[in-house]
């Protein structure tokens, strides 16, 4: 039986799933069961940030399966104190705590939030404001952060103290704040959302006002993190810093792992026995996040900024020559072309007989979220592949 009849059977039917079975990779490389080869500029949702199997991840994964695989946060080990050393000294952040997934650094930057603020000012202290069109992932407390009501629906009641505002609307967040706000949790780009980047105005302001109103400040870069902006963390684009900032995602270069990093002050929040994950800060996932943090300040992240301003400045031509397309955002290697059609769903799907796969978000956006160490060259083949599809797409639209 054929892989995919097979998946329809036994797999739960979460996924709307492109019709390609994949079965190795190597950099922005990906093959199919049929041998068919693929450039990638999904990155696995923007995971593999040094491409598929980098040579220094898998031996880091390599080497440390020889050693430990897990041994519980019974205990102390190597790889997740270097990795946490690494985050901090590289960061505006001060203590780090582990956990698998970019959901789980959410509820774990939130329930921090709420016992720091409760601890500080009286158990009134629990609100959340965030952003529409925000994406915080899939579980009840991230869930209840995002800002879009799709996600939401036949899942409630969902989490209490969460309220949502228009982003890069400061009036609207500031008359938000209310006398049970403890945060406020924003993405400096939105990514799921569309690519939508918060103003520098805006987060400079919002800084202010938390800072003023005693509330943390909440920057969520699990997918704006690990160099995917051009700077290792979105936030020093903006030079604002937040209390807290959750990652995912790219942290290890294709192994489940998530972190909350924190300034002393907000990590004060948690005692012994308040917070914890079984799997958190695995030692694998650890020894991967290490390595990908060496390749990314070893000239990785200023290959995104390059390589990221020139993928953008040919989509912005393709804004002017194709009428398809609407609009192009985002920094560095995290860009997104709206377009002027609602429905994505044709472009990724031509791009993927063409051998390039792309990523939809928000209403009408493709998204392209390369590996951070590709070749301006591959950035033109991705071009003119895109260019290609748009010209189909608009003669194919032209006739109906
Ligand atoms: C992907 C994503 C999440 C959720 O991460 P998971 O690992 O899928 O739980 C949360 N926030 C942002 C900004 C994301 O892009």
């Amino acid at each position: 039986m054929d892989y995919i009849k097979k998946g329809m059977m036994y797999v739960m039917n979460t996924y709307k799933r492109y019709p390609v079975v994949l079965e190795r990779g190597s950099g922005v490389l990906v093959y199919d069961t049929q041998g068919r080869e693929y450039l990638d500029f999904t990155s696995g949702i923007a995971v593999n940030n040094l491409g598929h199997c980098h040579p220094a991840v898998v031996e880091a994964i390599k080497n440390q399966c020889e050693k430990l695989l897990h041994c519980s946060n019974l205990y102390w080990y190597a790889p997740q104190i270097e990795l946490a050393k690494l985050l901090v000294e590289n960061s505006f952040g001060d203590k780090v705590f582990f956990c698998n997934s970019g959901a789980e650094a959410n509820e774990a930057a939130i329930k921090l939030a709420r016992k720091y603020s409760k601890k500080k000012y009286g158990e009134h202290k629990y609100g959340i404001i965030a952003a529409s069109q925000s994406f915080h992932g899939r579980t009840m407390g991230a869930l209840s952060a995002t800002g879009q009501p799709k996600y939401h629906s036949g899942f409630g009641p969902l989490v209490e103290g969460f309220k949502h505002v228009p982003f890069n609307n400061f009036e609207a967040l500031k008359s938000a704040v209310d006398e049970n706000t403890c945060a406020i949790m924003l993405e400096p780009v939105q990514g799921e959302g569309g690519v939508y980047e918060a103003d520098q105005d805006y987060l400079k302001k919002v800084r202010e006002l938390c800072d003023e109103k005693g509330l943390l400040l909440i920057f969520d870069e699990i997918q704006t993190g690990m160099g995917r902006t051009g700077k290792l963390f979105a936030y020093q684009h903006y030079d604002v810093e937040p209390d807290i900032m959750t990652l995912a995602k790219g942290i290890a270069g294709g192994l489940p792992l998530g972190a909350v990093v924190a300034t002393g002050n907000a990590s004060s929040g948690f005692e012994p026995g308040d917070h914890a994950s079984t799997f958190g800060g695995n030692p694998v996932s650890c020894a991967a996040g290490i390595a990908v943090m060496k390749e990314l300040l070893n000239g990785v992240v200023e290959n995104a900024e390059k390589v990221g301003n020139y993928l953008k400045s040919r989509l912005l031509e393709l804004n002017k020559s194709h009428p398809s397309v609407a609009d192009v955002r985002g920094k560095g290697l995290m860009l997104g072309i709206q377009m002027a059609a609602q429905d994505v769903g044709p472009i990724i799907s031509k791009a993927l007989e063409k051998g390039l796969l792309l990523v939809a978000a928000g209403n009408g956006v493709v998204r392209m979220l390369p590996p951070l160490n590709i070749t301006i060259d591959d950035a033109k083949k991705a071009v003119s592949i895109f260019e290609e599809v748009l010209t189909e797409f608009e003669r194919e639209k032209q006739k109906t």
